[in-house]
């Protein structure tokens, strides 16, 4: 059996930033993936660099990820407003008006933000990451956590751990079987804890002209006819030249429709918008995270989009100095975002090392 001191379930954003703090301080750890790739919530459209996960942030209010980006050596440049907004009001009219600007300003990664991911992984010892290994079960005995999973392959997986970091989104977090029990209240906070765009769905068309920008566009485009309803640039510069939009259609009709109906449907579209030059992208991708089970539930398709702030670890009972929350849903100022990843998981990470010895030995 596998030991170390702290384990990490999930490989998004909190769990790879949580890794690489615990490096710093010398504390051993292994991080668990369910999927067959990090990033969570942050991924590309192909190897495009394209976002269609996360693709903002706003520097003027969140210093801490601007810093952990600036120390990556990631380059930061300001979502393109400039240009026209297009306006679909209603079937068959389309308005045209001067872009605004929003403020605080948005910001994207140069080359998307898996770009984040790339660096965060080239940090971090391969041997401390496994992907693949979904976590179903976490005990308690004699000090020690003995944490389970089920590799792709069918394989048990087994950990033990003085330290659970839950790396993953509360309502996913909840599913994972406790020994003993954690605190009911604190699982139903959990249980009640929509997991921030596990409803939402992505558009991206890419295209081998900008055609948009010649023609005094800015790519920023809203409708209330859909089925896409906000639409924004996202080419990366120097590589592709990509529009995105969100999906206005409800999940469940997205999967009755089917993936090829939604895109012809968001096909369409970008013609009634953009003209006939959108007619042929030379690629699209439609990334619905709602049918994605390590991100979505049942449930996040029935909550309105909120952000409760859920405890992240419990007050009573044989778990309170040993498991701590640390997805972006954890974090008090900035849940759901980014830069709740990266509160969360620091904050969670000093639970820690206020409680554990740095070690230079490295577990088998
Ligand atoms: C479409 C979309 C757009 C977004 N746009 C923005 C934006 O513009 N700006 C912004 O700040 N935020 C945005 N977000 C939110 C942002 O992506 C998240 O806040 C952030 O990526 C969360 O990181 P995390 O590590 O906390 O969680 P996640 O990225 O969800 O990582 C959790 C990890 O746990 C893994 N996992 C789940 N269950 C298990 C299990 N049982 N065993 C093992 N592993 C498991 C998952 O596979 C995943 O890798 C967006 C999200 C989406 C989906």
């Amino acid at each position: 059996m596998m030991k170390t001191q702290v384990a990490i379930v999930g490989a998004g954003l909190s769990g790879l930033y949580a890794a690489i703090l615990l490096e710093q301080a010398n504390i051993s750890y292994r991080l668990l993936e369910g999927r067959e790739f990090v990033g969570g919530r942050i991924q590309q459209a192909g190897h495009t660099g394209v976002d269609v996960g996360a693709t903002w942030l706003w520097p003027a209010v969140q210093p801490e990820l601007v810093s952990v980006l600036a120390d990556l050596g990631v380059s930061l440049i300001p979502q393109n407003e400039a240009g026209d907004l297009l306006y679909e009001r209603a079937a068959g009219s389309l308005a045209r008006y001067p872009g605004y600007v929003s403020s605080p300003p948005a910001m994207r990664v140069r080359d998307g933000m898996s770009q984040v991911i790339e660096k965060l992984l080239q940090r971090l010892p391969a041997a401390k990451i496994s992907t693949g290994v979904r976590v179903t079960h976490a005990a308690r005995a004699d000090e020690h956590i003995t944490i389970r999973g089920t590799a792709t392959g069918g394989e048990e997986i087994v950990l033990q751990a003085e330290h659970l970091l839950l790396a993953l989104p509360p309502m996913l977090a909840k599913n994972i079987q406790f020994t003993p029990s954690l605190p009911k209240d604190l699982t139903d906070d959990w249980g009640h804890t929509g997991t921030w765009m596990a409803a939402q769905a992505k558009y991206v068309a890419l295209y081998d002209e900008s055609f948009w920008i010649a023609e005094g566009l800015s790519g920023e485009g809203r409708s209330m006819v859909g089925p896409l309803v906000e639409l924004h640039d996202v080419s990366v510069p120097g590589r592709v030249n990509a529009l995105f939009g969100f999906l206005g259609i409800p999940a469940q009709s997205r999967q009755a429709l089917g993936e090829e109906t939604v895109l012809s449907l968001c096909r369409a579209q970008m013609v009634r918008l953009f003209g006939d030059k959108a007619a042929s992208p030379s690629a699209e991708f439609l990334k619905d995270w709602s049918a994605d089970s390590f991100t979505a539930t049942a449930h996040d398709l029935m909550l309105q989009a909120a952000h409760p702030l859920p405890p992240a670890f419990p007050l009573e009972g044989e778990w309170v100095e040993s498991l701590t929350g640390i997805a972006s849903e954890w974090s008090s100022t900035f849940p759901g975002y980014l830069a709740g990843a990266i509160e969360a998981a620091r904050e969670g990470v000093n639970r820690v090392t206020a409680t554990m010895t740095p070690t230079t030995r490295s577990f088998p």
